[in-house]
């Protein structure tokens, strides 16, 4: 309540008083759909957002402007999204036991930052969505921000290998683990490098979905 004396909530789109996201400007979102690939390691994905305009600062604010009292309203968002827009996808991952687990920033970006917005996403998403949650990944090497890199093909050196399951997991690994099924959760979903690099961290046999807020 207090913090929102000091620094009153105002529309990212459009200046009004009161939400993040007001509703018009929630309404003039570009919506996007699934992309469904099953022959690859990653057998699908949603964005659920174009990412630009209104999309873009918010994500720009959860980023960079320490806001991570965004997340409720966000994680809101894509729930509400989910629920209305792609029942058919929740429930497929609700009967077939997938896992939310989030894209992991590097420690020293973490200590820089305070919060991973992908973990705090994952984590407020799972009673919502009624899908388990587990922090499984670690990020190896340091990356620079992928979206200070303009060039797609440095952008992709920047995240290659820079992904693997956390350690106790990895030396005591449950029986099935391959077999398992897993939705990665990230902001944004640019060129895919991400995504990608994180996916390649799994066992072959893995069932993986990625899903962001935009792309
Ligand atoms: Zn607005």
């Amino acid at each position: 309540l207090l913090i929102n004396l000091i620094f009153p909530r105002t529309c990212s789109g459009c200046g009004h008083p009161g939400q993040y996201l007001c509703p018009r400007c929630h309404d003039s979102l570009t919506l996007k759909s699934i992309v469904y690939n099953p022959s690859t390691s990653l057998e699908g994905r949603l964005s659920l957002f174009r990412y630009h305009g209104h999309i873009k600062q918010i994500i720009t604010d959860l980023k960079f402007n320490f806001t991570s009292d965004l997340i409720p309203e966000i994680v809101n968002l894509i729930a509400h999204s989910l629920v209305n827009r792609y029942p058919n996808l929740l429930r497929y991952w609700q009967d077939n036991d997938y896992t939310l687990t989030p894209i992991p920033l590097h420690s020293s970006r973490f200590n820089w930052r305070g919060f991973n917005q992908s973990e705090l996403l994952a984590a407020a998403l799972s009673p919502l969505l009624n899908l388990k949650y587990e922090n499984i990944l670690t990020r190896t090497k340091n990356t620079l921000p992928q979206t200070s890199i303009k060039d797609k093909r440095l952008r992709r050196a920047n995240t290659v290998s820079s992904f693997q399951m956390i350690n106790d997991k990895c030396l005591n690994p449950p029986a099935g683990r391959a077999g398992d099924k897993f939705i990665l959760v990230d902001d944004v979903y640019t060129t895919g490098s991400t995504i990608r690099s994180a996916a390649s961290a799994f066992p072959p046999n893995t069932h993986l979905w990625a899903l962001t807020i935009a792309g």
